[in-house]
């Protein structure tokens, strides 16, 4: 029995690592010299130039080799900048081996603020501080502009979205927007709200975005594919009617385990298949708005 329980055991560690390692880094042209690169956390941004490579997020630490493999294949020059969109670990987790390959870290100031401290996560978890390499070195308030390639890259700060440190990073020559976790294609978001996130606040990014787009702009967003102004409408509106329907809930007195989910995010259905369910989500709406 033993030796069985070691054996299953054995093929289980075996599993997990053969799926770890199974991840690649799948390269997406979005335009000449930007690439959305795919893998495991959140999508990776990648801005290619003869001053140097622009990379935007930079997902788990265990995938910092075989994105760092990818970059080198599709790039001359190095990493010299590294933005962060938010502190999330599955945009970060990559920023102490790119800070040692030499990249400078940029990110909004509440980013540097929360991978310089432990943070208290809900459920009695918690995320250790980083360590001092990973920490952002260039931090800004509201808006930033990096002048690189030839292009003026817009670092612009979204308060109290998806967290308190959301940053999309917009390319005006190429009409290209990165919104890092403020956007969830087709899929109900994570809003952080123990960390600053809001779902009013992030209703309020999103339209902000739209402001940036039209109908040829490319939109890079946190999670799913590569996505254009129609998709972030679809998202608007669902955000919206979401948020219209738990409001009505709340000034019905529903106690929470009284909701219907079911009706809740009905018409929504294929939107809870992703990492938050419609459950997750409408107790998320729920909550924040109780608290008002
Ligand atoms: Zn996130």
């Amino acid at each position: 029995m033993k030796t069985f329980i070691s054996l299953a055991l054995l093929v289980l560690v075996h599993l997990s690592y053969a799926q770890d390692i199974e991840v690649q880094i799948n390269p997406d042209k979005v335009t000449d010299n930007i690439y959305l690169l795919y893998g495991a956390g959140g999508n990776i941004g990648l801005f290619l130039g003869e001053d140097g490579a622009v990379m935007i997020d930079d997902q788990f630490a265990k995938m910092s080799e075989k994105i760092m493999y990818v970059v080198d294949s599709l790039s001359e020059t190095p990493i010299r900048y590294l933005i962060n969109t938010h502190w999330h670990g599955d945009h970060t987790g990559g920023n102490a081996y790119f800070a040692e390959e030499g990249a400078t870290i940029v990110a909004h100031e509440n980013v540097r603020e929360r991978l310089s401290h432990e943070q208290i996560r809900p459920f009695g978890r918690s995320t250790e501080a980083a360590p001092e390499i990973a920490w952002p070195k260039l931090t800004y308030n509201d808006e930033m502009q990096i002048h690189i390639n030839g292009e003026s890259l817009q670092l612009i700060h979204h308060h109290n979205a998806h967290t308190d440190g959301d940053a999309f990073i917009y390319f005006p020559s190429y009409n290209v927007l990165h919104m890092g976790d403020c956007f969830f294609r087709n899929r109900f978001p994570f809003i952080d709200v123990q960390m600053g996130g809001s779902p009013d606040g992030l209703i309020e990014a999103v339209a902000g975005a739209l402001m940036l787009c039209d109908e040829d702009t490319k939109i890079i967003p946190g999670h799913g594919i590569l996505s254009d102004k129609q998709d972030l409408l679809d998202y608007h509106q669902m955000l919206k009617i979401m948020r219209d329907r738990v409001k009505a809930e709340i000034k019905k007195a529903t106690a929470e385990d009284a909701l219907d989910f079911a009706s809740l995010t009905k018409g929504f259905e294929a939107w809870g298949e992703g990492f938050i369910s419609g459950e997750k989500f409408v107790k998320t709406l729920y909550k924040a708005y109780s608290e008002e």
